[in-house]
């Protein structure tokens, strides 16, 4: 195979490449945090808008790296002038690859803290964009606050310093900008977090007043923040994929990506300087993404809690494999249909019977290798966000839930800590010694897994709840999930 170079994009067979000419692309978005999402998501809608036409070529994408890790991504898309490759795997076996020339610059910025900051103040630089990780925002989990004493943010409040946080760049730029008389960008956050634009603004102006209070009024005043639901499931690049994107392209990718092929991008129209055509590669830009956000959290996130603690105790290992056991995937199924569905609002614009049906083939897809532990592990921090407000919200309609009561039960009986089969269960889980007490704890005292109003509000209180709970509790002890599940859904 070639090197992926621009000069090798003729010889380039097995894989799409771009059409447009990346010579007249300029800059518009500088993105923090090009990882496997990122480049597998909005740079790839960004691909598309270049492929659109001419109109577009103003919102090419400078990637930043902050972290000593980045060095490696400095060290791939440097030598290949930000080009690289997509690879989607599709759940009957087809595979596309495509070259996606959206990066068309990058910088690690330890190299150069000062040529990341002028990037950023740049007149033509419009919005800058995060994929961080929920944790680089650097805010509690429990009283939601900005972690002032994280030692990168006491850093990068010295004066002069060169910054190392997000924050202390973004901050700096804008400052720069005021002073020019130049227009403050977006920042538009692309994490997996809900409100992730509120988010963002509360922790980049709680950074600036403490750099600067006068300079936090201005960013407060000017900078906006939209709110985004993103979706794209897109595992770490597995070992293989260099080698299998060179015998099916041709080229050699220094690090390729792999995603599956569902994709979907809500973004609220909030921009301060300008957007892209967003709705001309396929993004929803919408007034409120609210809708969107609890369609994901209760369908998608909530679904993967009805599979997984069932597939746990079956002795599953991978997600695709428990999505084709009948049952489990009909448990999933009515979950969602019978008990997450009703709880939402109309969420305009989509088909819900179809969403469902596409998470049920999502969920299938074996190409992308999903685990089952992968989505037990922190169960408690998930549950209470995703599947107790669901259950809340049918009592409160004076519905049911008993599908999503069994899976609290099922969680209950996997925190015991051995599945159907007797073997054991690691509790992957920053609660899990508690967890493990209070499940052992429940053979005695019935409601000791539930009677927690941090992570169930007063559920344990209402027998909505607290019957079906109880009865499959015990049921799953005595008889085992297989024999549960049917009961289950015969019903
Ligand atoms: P990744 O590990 O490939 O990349 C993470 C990137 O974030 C790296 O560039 C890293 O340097 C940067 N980063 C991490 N901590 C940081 C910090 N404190 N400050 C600045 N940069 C930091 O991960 P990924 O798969 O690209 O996922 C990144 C995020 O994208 C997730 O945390 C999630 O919020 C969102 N997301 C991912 C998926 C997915 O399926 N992978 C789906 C939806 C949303």
């Amino acid at each position: 195979p070639i090197d992926l170079t621009p000069s090798a994009l003729p010889a380039v067979s097995g894989a799409a490449v771009p059409s447009y000419d990346r010579a007249v692309v300029r800059l518009g978005i500088v993105h923090f945090g090009v990882g496997g999402f990122h480049r597998a998501h909005q740079a790839a809608y960004v691909d598309r808008l270049l492929e659109s036409g001419p109109d577009a070529a103003g919102w090419g994408i400078c990637g930043v790296g902050l972290r000593p890790a980045d060095a490696a991504m400095r060290d791939a898309l440097v030598p290949q002038s930000g080009l690289y490759t997509l690879t989607l795997k599709h759940p009957d076996g087809v595979v596309e690859t495509s070259v996606i020339g959206a990066i068309v610059d990058y910088l690690y910025a330890p190299d150069d803290p000062e040529a990341v900051i002028e990037r950023l103040a740049a007149p033509e630089t419009r919005i800058v964009s995060l994929t961080i990780t929920e944790g680089g925002y650097n805010f509690s989990a429990t009283t939601g606050d900005f972690d002032a004493e994280n030692p990168d943010v006491r850093h990068d409040l010295e004066p002069g310093a060169a910054p190392r946080t997000v924050f202390g760049y973004v901050t700096e730029a804008l400052r720069r900008r005021r002073d020019r008389g130049l227009a403050a960008f977006t920042v538009m956050s692309c994490d997996n977090i809900e409100g992730n634009g509120h988010v963002a603004r509360r922790t980049v102006t709680a950074f600036a007043r403490l750099a600067d209070p006068e300079l936090a009024e201005w960013i407060s005043e000017h900078v906006r923040f939209p709110n985004s639901m993103v979706d794209r499931i897109t595992p770490a690049t597995p070992d293989g994929l260099r080698a299998e994107v060179a015998a099916r392209a041709g080229v050699d990718d220094r690090w390729p990506v792999v995603a599956e092929p569902f994709t979907q991008w809500v973004l609220e129209d909030a921009f301060g300087a300008g957007r892209p055509r967003f709705e001309d590669a396929g993004v929803q830009v919408v007034d409120d993404v609210a809708p969107y956000e609890l369609m994901k959290l209760r369908l998608l996130n909530a679904g993967h809690q009805a599979l997984g603690h069932f597939a746990r105790l079956l002795g599953y290992e991978y997600v695709h494999d428990a999505a084709a056991d009948p049952d489990v995937r009909e448990l999933l199924r009515r979950y969602m249909q019978e008990e997450g569905r009703p709880t939402l609002r109309a969420v305009p614009g989509i088909d819900l019977d179809d969403y469902i049906d596409t998470l049920l083939e999502r969920f299938s897809n074996p190409a992308i290798a999903d685990t089952v532990a992968r989505l037990c592990q922190d169960a408690s921090d998930r549950i209470p966000k995703w599947l107790v407000p669901v259950i809340v919200a049918r009592l409160d309609d004076g519905a049911a839930a008993p599908l999503a009561a069994a899976v609290v039960a099922a969680w209950t009986r996997g925190c015991e800590g051995f599945d159907d089969a007797g073997a054991p269960i690691t509790l992957n889980d920053r609660e899990a010694e508690a967890l493990a007490r209070r499940a052992l704890g429940s053979r005695t005292e019935l409601l000791a897994f539930v009677a927690v109003p941090d992570l169930f509000g007063d559920l344990a209180e209402r027998p909505g709840f607290s019957e079906p709970y109880l009865a499959t509790l015990a049921a799953l002890r005595e008889k085992g999930a297989r024999v549960v599940l049917r009961d289950l859904l015969a019903r």
